[in-house]
Order: C-alpha cells, then sequence, then structure tokens
C-alpha cells in the first residue's frame, strides 16, 4: 500500500510517500521558520502564501524522490485540522487536486493523531499504550487501549508546553521557536532560580504552565529593574527542568494508573534532547518509544503513517470534499 501525504497545517509544507505506513520512500520538509523569525512567531497569511507559493514543488520533489510512477500510489491522505485555516486548505486543495487528477481515493487525517502515529514509522505500538502529546498548540496525556482508540485523560488548563517555551524564549530576547533554543543554552546553565512546579489536585493528570511562564517574566523583570543581570543559561536550564519535571511525574502516574506496556512521546517537543533523556531514565517499568527528530516536529511521513491505520477504521472516499475538515481540537 503505497500512501501520498501532505502536511500543511502550521508553517511546514510537506509531501512524504510510504510504503506500508513504516517504509518512506521520500520525505520532503519545507520549513518557512526562517520567514516567521522576523516577526516573533508564525504569521498565518505569510504562512498560507508560502504554502501556496511552494507545495507544487514539494510535491514534485517527494515523488521523485520516491522514485515511483504516479499510478503506483494506492492512496492520497491529508491533515484535515486542527491547524491554521489558511494554510490548512492549501494542503488539502493540492492533494484533493492531485486525488482528482489521479483517480485516486483520499482520505483526510487529525494532525494530532498524525503526530502519535508518527511512533509506528520505525516501531511497533503495543496496547495498552500512553501517549504524552507535547507540541506548540497541545499538551495532552493519551490512553490508547487499541489502534485508533483514543481517551484524553489530561490536557493542558491554559497554555501548550511548546507555546510556554516559545513565550520564555522571547521574554529572554532569543529567536523563534524557542524550543531548540532553549533546550540548548539549557545544557550550558544550571538549575539555580526557584520556579513553580505546578501539579494541580494531586490525582490529576491535567497541567498547566502559564504560572512557570508568569513567573519566568516576573523574575527576568524585577531582576531587570533591580539593574542585576540574568543569566540567561542558567533560566533556561530551571526553566526546562520545572516543565520536564512536571511531564515526567504525570506521565508516571497515568501510566501506573491505566497499567499501559508502552509509552509514547509525540510533537515538537518531543525534539526536546532533555526530555527525551529523562523520560528514558526516569520512567523504568515501560517500553519508551521517542521518533527521530524529522518525525517529532510536523512533517508528512507521520500522516502517511496514521492513514495506513485509519483506512482500516474509515474508508477512504472518491467524492474530494476530505471528511470531517475542520479546525477543531476533536479527534
Ligand atoms: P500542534 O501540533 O499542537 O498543532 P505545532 O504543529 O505548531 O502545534 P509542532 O510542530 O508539533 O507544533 O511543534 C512545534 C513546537 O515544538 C514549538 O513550540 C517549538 O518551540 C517546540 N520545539 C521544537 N523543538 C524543541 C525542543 N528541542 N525543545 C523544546 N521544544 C521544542
Ligand atoms: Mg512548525
Ligand atoms: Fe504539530
Amino acid at each position: 500500500m503505497i500512501i501520498l501525504a501532505v502536511e500543511s497545517s502550521c508553517d511546514e509544507t510537506s509531501v512524504a510517500i510510504l510504503k506500508d505506513g513504516k517504509e518512506v520512500l521520500s520525505h520532503v520538509v519545507l520549513s518557512q521558520i526562517d520567514i516567521h523569525k522576523l516577526y516573533g512567531g508564525v504569521v498565518p497569511e505569510i504562512a498560507s502564501r508560502n504554502h501556496v507559493a511552494h507545495v507544487t514543488k514539494v510535491f514534485n520533489e517527494a515523488i521523485t524522490n520516491a522514485n515511483i510512477d504516479i499510478k503506483d500510489i494506492d492512496l492520497v491522505a491529508v491533515t484535515k485540522g486542527p491547524g491554521l485555516i489558511g494554510s490548512l486548505l492549501v494542503g488539502i486543495n493540492a492533494a484533493t487536486a492531485f486525488a482528482f487528477a489521479h483517480n485516486k481515493p483520499i482520505i483526510g487525517v487529525n494532525h494530532l493523531i498524525g503526530h502519535i502515529y508518527a511512533s509506528s514509522i520505525e516501531n511497533e505500538m503495543k496496547f495498552p499504550l500512553l501517549a504524552l502529546l507535547v507540541s506548540g498548540g497541545h499538551t495532552e496525556l493519551i490512553y490508547m487501549k487499541d489502534h485508533f482508540d483514543f481517551k484524553i485523560i489530561g490536557s493542558t488548563l491554559d497554555d501548550a508546553v511548546g507555546e510556554a517555551y516559545d513565550k520564555v524564549a522571547r521574554t529572554l530576547g532569543l529567536s523563534y521557536p524557542g524550543g531548540p533554543v532553549v533546550d540548548r543554552l539549557a545544557k550550558e546553565g544550571k538549575d539555580t532560580y526557584d520556579l513553580p512546579r505546578v501539579t494541580l489536585e494531586k490525582d490529576s493528570y491535567d497541567f498547566s504552565f502559564s504560572g512557570l511562564k508568569s513567573a519566568v517574566i516576573n523574575k527576568v523583570h524585577n531582576l531587570n529593574q533591580k539593574g542585576e543581570e540574568v543569566n540567561i543559561n542558567d533560566m533556561c536550564a530551571s526553566f526546562q527542568n520545572s516543565v520536564i519535571d512536571v511531564l515526567i511525574s504525570k506521565t508516571k502516574l497515568a501510566a501506573e494508573n491505566f497499567k499501559v506496556k508502552q509509552i509514547i512521546l509525540a510533537g515538537g517537543v518531543a525534539a526536546n534532547k532533555s526530555l527525551r533523556e529523562r523520560i528514558f531514565n526516569e520512567v523504568e517499568g515501560y517500553e519508551i518509544v521517542i521518533p527521530s527528530f524529522k518525525y517529532c516536529t510536523d512533517n508528512a511521513a507521520m500522516i502517511a503513517a496514521a492513514a495506513f491505520e485509519q483506512i482500516k477504521h474509515e474508508e477512504p472516499t472518491h467524492n474530494y470534499l476530505v471528511k470531517g475538515f475542520s479546525t477543531k481540537d476533536e479527534y
């Protein structure tokens, strides 16, 4: 089964071709980060325009690299949401036009399910499992009894982890996206600033990161007012430790209570070196699966991997209206 997948929900234009959800025949990701960096975050209108400008080129490159004939493609998959409406529409229109022109069936894939199924490209998912989804817009603990059976057992009450990283980075005068920079600088620093670990009620699987973000902002302002220097590396290390302490304690609690076999890490923040290391070292008794860096942040390979499983639960269509197209968070 050869699947061509398209992802354009935010600021990456990506097309990938996978065989049986695992063999990556080609994987092209065009990131717009250098453009949005100038504005300190993703500008939706600019993102849509850049998808329009590059989507055809990315399609062609993916097909050429895969070294296949278009007639060998069995299915087209495309991210149907959640994401930026203008960005999503470019990918959906390109995918449906391609499917229509070549008479292929098409299926719409939820972006967050895509992040979860990134794990299935290089590893086998083993149920019951717990997914820790940490991305730019989401922070969730998801219990899966089986394929395509999702139960959100915890989520953030305010900021997503990636969002907190990006805002803390901005406060410290670091570039966008903040995650990779804070991750790198944290390695050079020490956890010297006293920052809160917000765990909410004792047995809650929910998260809250806005208090931590405000604590960093207040500390930086107070130090600035007193004319004292902020040690940026130490602030990054302190913030990152606080985030990861909370993520790990909630993951442990949920894994224990739900008696899972496997824990999978998903989403852009899963690229965080310290989170990857610490979850391996500190969460014992479960198989831990973390995708390669390139499958953590937005990419089309994860959409193809999810589609390969999704077709066992949902019929792809030939009518070229992507079912369930939505910017909402529902799975
Ligand atoms: P969503 O998937 O929730 O719709 P998104 O697609 O914008 O949001 P992703 O591409 O999954 O988010 O992840 C991007 C986020 O990951 C950004 O907030 C970025 O700062 C963060 N990130 C990337 N690399 C790292 C890292 N090494 N450490 C921490 N955060 C990181
Ligand atoms: Mg992105
Ligand atoms: Fe994402």
